[in-house]
């Protein structure tokens, strides 16, 4: 087969077949297939999809280019949870502990950032000493003594997902519906759950800009999950607007430390919930929101869910004590209102840019993340604001960054 012939035909919108697909795949992941290749692949899967079953059989070599993990499930209810994307979202640093602590086992494999938006495994990477790569041996203990573990695709585990993942990342290729879908199902599939919530995020700071377009992703997510076997509530959230008070990388997981400790924002506290509540209901932990919310409340408030957060730290490795220190940023600016009004839009896809721009995320394959870096957010849509107060708290370790984000940012809310 010749790979150049593969690309064409998908090119030119006809179907590719299992022993295409598989071939393109494998060939990829031996090196036979280059980069080059495989992005021209992925940006004509951009313009034409993939037809149902393509998209099966992509997933399904996804899922076969690592291992397979298995657990005893009858002794805990098995799940995880993932989320489309989107600016501020560290609501899976929250719900893995908090889940752990009410008795499901959460083995999360989780992405780094993705274009504009934040990835769970470089926020996670801001404290010192963190193993997100381990052995698929390990990965198991921590979450047999855990309850929870949070780690990346790697070369055991959905290696097609880690290659194609940092493909799609610089080459305009992220906001198709079949990759999407067969980049996370890919991952939960190979976690050997029971149960799956998915958050999809929709608005101007979502890759799903649009709810007809979260509805198509939705229906082939329920469909793939469904034909594995996998319980799955999908919910919708908005990406107008960043979520919670911070978005960036170290800022991010304080932030998460905060909600586990009982100062979470709304909203934040909100989405975290409203995932929880769906995969509480599905292992019968709860009959209904009520009673879920109750054992999320009571895990909240006892502390149960930040203990169960440390302990999932000290088990990757991660040492705590020298986290803050770690994240300590040498520079801030405060981008003041020039006019007194309400907010009405927030350009939330720009704030993500100016995020990577500040030292949070990678445009080209060399950049290193500043794990300093970060902004604080003072508003959002709706909100009143006098002329000279603050909308943005921006801080990174890089002055010449600072000041080209601080330039970009304010041009992201219209009053
Ligand atoms: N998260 C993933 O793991 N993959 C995507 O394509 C988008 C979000």
């Amino acid at each position: 087969m010749i790979p150049s012939d593969i690309i064409a035909k998908k090119r030119n919108g006809e179907e590719l077949s299992l022993i295409e697909l598989s071939f393109f795949i494998k060939g990829f992941l031996a090196n036979e297939i280059s980069d080059a290749q495989m992005s021209a692949f992925l940006m004509a899967v951009y313009f034409n999809g993939l037809t149902e079953k393509e998209l099966i059989v992509f997933v399904d070599e996804m899922i076969k280019s690592g291992q397979v993990l298995n657990f005893h499930k009858s002794k805990s209810y098995i799940a995880d949870k993932h989320s489309t994307g989107g600016i501020g979202d560290k609501t899976s640093l929250i719900l893995a502990p908090v889940m752990a602590a009410a008795g499901i086992k959460i083995p999360m494999i989780a992405g780094r950032g993705l274009e504009y938006t934040g990835g769970t495994i470089d926020k996670l990477e801001a404290i010192p000493g963190i193993n997100i790569a381990p052995s698929l041996k390990t990965f198991k203990k921590w979450v047999d003594s855990v309850g929870c573990a949070i780690i990346s695709q790697s070369k055991n585990i959905c290696p097609a997902d880690n290659r194609i993942y940092a493909l799609r990342n610089l080459t305009a290729t992220v906001p198709s519906i079949p990759i999407i879908c067969s980049s996370i199902m890919s991952k939960k599939i190979a976690e050997g759950i029971s149960g799956l919530v998915i958050d999809i995020k929709i608005g101007n700071g979502a890759f799903m800009k649009t709810k007809n377009k979260a509805y198509k992703l939705s229906s082939i997510m329920k469909k793939v999950s469904r034909s594995y076997g996998i319980k799955i509530d999908i919910i919708f959230s908005d990406m107008n607007q960043p979520l919670g008070r911070f978005a960036g990388l170290g800022c991010e997981v304080k932030e998460a430390i905060d909600c586990l400790k009982g100062d979470g924002s709304q909203d934040l506290v909100n989405n975290t919930f409203e995932l929880c509540s769906y995969l509480l209901i599905q292992a019968k932990k709860a009959k209904n929101k009520k009673e879920a919310k109750q054992i999320f409340d009571t895990i909240i408030n006892s502390g149960r869910g930040f203990e169960v957060f440390e302990e999932m730290i000290k088990a990757q490795n991660g040492v705590l004590e020298k986290f803050y220190k770690n994240i300590s940023p040498k520079y801030e600016k405060i981008i003041r209102s020039n006019h007194s009004g309400t907010i009405k839009y927030m350009n939330t896809e720009k704030i993500g840019w100016s995020l990577v721009e500040l030292g949070c995320g990678r445009s080209i394959k060399t950049n290193k993340l500043d794990f300093t870096a970060g902004i604080e957010f003072f508003v959002k849509p709706g909100d009143v604001i006098k002329k000279g107060s603050p909308i943005y708290r921006v801080f990174n370790k890089d002055f010449e960054k600072l000041s080209s984000t601080s330039e970009l940012l304010s041009k992201t809310v219209i009053i």
